[in-house]
């Protein structure tokens, strides 16, 4: 972060900003959640960590959701191919306070507090407004220069994490290594090459207003020498056509969390394709039937087919009835009453 003005650049193509109208704040709670690999076996944070125990299971739970306004939903098609350290020169209170400001028009995927604590703002799979400001940027690292050519907004390529402290303050042994094990899980499941070139600081894309982000007590060589002897391994696949466990982590998941938040008894799971059967199906944001709450987001005609991914059965009842589905992510998302669809 390190200057209180706008990172999030422009967006070439125009892509909306995000809705948050059902992000709850500071409410929701991904302990106790599944952990990526399938087992919950906690991912070695140490020195000794090897490339099997890297590779098979991450245990997520230890990363708190909090959820920002600030990020475009989607990358414009791009993935994320580095990693941005920043330094917050604040604390993770007050940072979370400025991420949650629509008008700060700022934002980091996690943040690393002094005592360990790790906070996401931003799912990955989106892009968060933390390096959108090219100055001098570090025309060495292809992928940069390359994106740049290409007028790809850096927040479409980057994911960012935000440190606790104020530039030029040490790491305590608890952020080092929380930042070590975060480093470790997102090189493995975005495939990130863990070198120099691909985990950055912000100064390298922003030289002048940003150049002591993340500052000199950044513990570059450590960090460096401890992700060098990571392999790059295939991502983790989720199965496509097998249940998937309720309480999806909102890193990974194949369901928006903003479906989620604040709906009751969400059970995710691949219901596969089903017919819209009436004309002037109401798709909303969350299960409602209300005619003033601003969840209608679409209206769909019979004979609409969609991949559905989770259902409620604590929605409001119409005719009786409360179940809701939601519709996948891939077919734009949202709910529909389970009355309108067969
Ligand atoms: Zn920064």
């Amino acid at each position: 972060m390190y200057n209180p003005t706008p990172d999030k650049g422009s967006n070439p193509n125009n892509q909306p900003d995000a809705v948050d109208e059902n992000q709850t704040a500071d409410t929701q709670a991904i302990s106790g959640a599944p952990s990526v690999g399938g087992s919950n076996t906690p991912f070695s944070s140490g020195r000794t960590a090897t490339a099997t125990a890297v590779a098979s299971a991450v245990d997520i739970s230890r990363i708190t959701w909090k959820g920002s306004p600030n990020h475009w939903v989607g990358r414009d098609n791009n993935t994320v191919v580095a990693i941005v350290n920043h330094i917050m020169q604040g604390t993770m209170e007050s940072t979370n306070g400025w991420f949650k400001n629509r008008r700060s028009e700022v934002s980091s995927h996690f943040g690393v507090a002094k005592d360990g604590r790790i906070w996401q703002w931003v799912r990955v799979p989106d892009a968060a407004w933390g390096n959108g400001i090219p100055e001098s940027p570090d025309l060495s690292l292809d992928w940069l220069a390359d994106g740049l050519k290409r007028k790809i907004n850096p927040n479409n390529l980057t994911v960012s994490i935000e440190h606790e402290g104020n530039t030029g303050d040490t790491f305590t042994e608890e952020q080092y290594q929380s930042s070590l094990w975060l480093h470790k899980y997102l090189i493995t499941t975005y495939r990130i090459v863990p070198d120099r070139k691909h985990i950055i600081g912000h100064y390298q894309i922003s030289a002048k207003s940003r150049a002591n982000c993340p500052g000199k007590g950044f513990p570059w060589q450590r960090l460096m020498n401890e992700l060098a002897g990571i392999p790059t391994p295939a991502p983790i696949k989720q199965p496509s056509n097998t249940p998937i466990p309720p309480n999806t982590n909102p890193i990974n998941s194949m369901v928006d969390m903003k479906w989620i938040q604040g709906v009751s008894g969400v059970i995710i799971t691949d219901l596969g394709v089903k017919t819209i059967n009436t004309n002037n199906a109401y798709v909303r944001s969350k299960p409602s039937l209300s005619g003033t709450d601003n969840t209608l987001l679409r209206v769909l005609s019979k004979g609409k087919q969609l991949r559905f991914s989770g259902y409620t059965d604590a929605g409001p009842a119409f005719r009786g009835n409360v179940r809701w589905l939601l519709i996948s992510d891939l077919d734009d998302g949202g709910w529909v009453h389970s009355s309108m669809v067969s």
